[in-house]
């Protein structure tokens, strides 16, 4: 049995940062490279971050069905997982990790309801606009507009399973890592107490009075007209 793992942010939340950590640190995981219509950034390369392709490639793999789930994302560029990363995780006994938006991880909950869903949120809203600046990847239009994008996708926080509030980075990795591995002992039948614990501090319901004054801090900007 495959277990599916989705993971959401809003962009400069540290999800790149924590998954590529846990990439290194949680054995038996195979990590779906999606494919995307947009640009590669920086050192991108094909194949590794993505595969970068044309809208009219994009738009085949569609019509051939190749797709588990795909979106618009940022309302201009195509992503999508293809079906045959779920195929090649069950081949190789491994787990999967998805890197997606929270469109995405709606479809694939859909497919695969058994998919265990992680939402990372920054601390607050003005930190998520220190980590947007500190990456110098984004013009300044750019971060108002992910500043944006952040305050909507956060509104979707309770369709997930587990949220990870990204404060301290080595309290995350080991949170996150608790996750993971629990829910794959849990599943296997021979569940860690205390790894079980700790990802339980995480689950949504158990993080609910923490996430209003985060929430709050973006509402209160949108509401302030900027
Ligand atoms: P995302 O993939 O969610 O867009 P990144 O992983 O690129 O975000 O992180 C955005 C910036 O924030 C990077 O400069 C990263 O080094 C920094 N960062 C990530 N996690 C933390 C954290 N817990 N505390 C402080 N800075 C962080
Ligand atoms: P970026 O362009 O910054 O790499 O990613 C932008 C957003 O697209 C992120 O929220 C990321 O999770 C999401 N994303 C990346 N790959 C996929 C995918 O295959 N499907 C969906 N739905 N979203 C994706």
């Amino acid at each position: 049995m495959v277990n599916v793992f989705i993971i959401s942010a809003p962009s400069g939340s540290g999800k790149s940062t924590l998954v590529s950590i846990i990439r290194r640190t949680v054995p038996n995981l195979e990590f779906s490279i999606s494919y995307t219509t947009r640009k590669p950034r920086g050192s991108e390369q094909n194949g590794r971050e993505y595969f970068f392709i044309s809208r009219e490639e994009f738009r085949q793999m569609i019509r051939e069905d190749q797709f588990l789930e795909y979106a618009v994302v940022f309302e201009t560029d195509y992503y999508g997982t293809a079906c045959r990363f779920l195929d090649q995780a069950k081949h190789h006994g491994k787990d999967l990790l998805l890197d997606i938006d929270v469109q995405g991880a709606a479809q694939v909950k859909k497919k695969v309801p058994e998919a265990v869903s992680i939402f990372i949120l920054p601390p607050n809203r003005s930190e998520l606009e220190q980590r947007l600046r500190s990456r110098g990847q984004d013009s300044e239009e750019k971060i108002q507009r992910r500043l944006e994008e952040a305050r909507r996708e956060i509104e979707n926080y309770d369709k997930y399973d587990y949220i990870l509030v990204n404060d301290h980075l080595d309290e995350s990795v080991k949170a996150l890592e608790a996750i993971l591995l629990s829910e794959r002992q849990k599943r296997a039948g021979n569940p860690d107490v205390n790894l079980s614990e700790l990802a339980e501090t995480c689950r949504l319901e158990n993080v609910r009075d923490r996430l209003e004054p985060i929430l709050q801090s973006f509402r209160e900007v949108a509401a302030g007209g900027k």
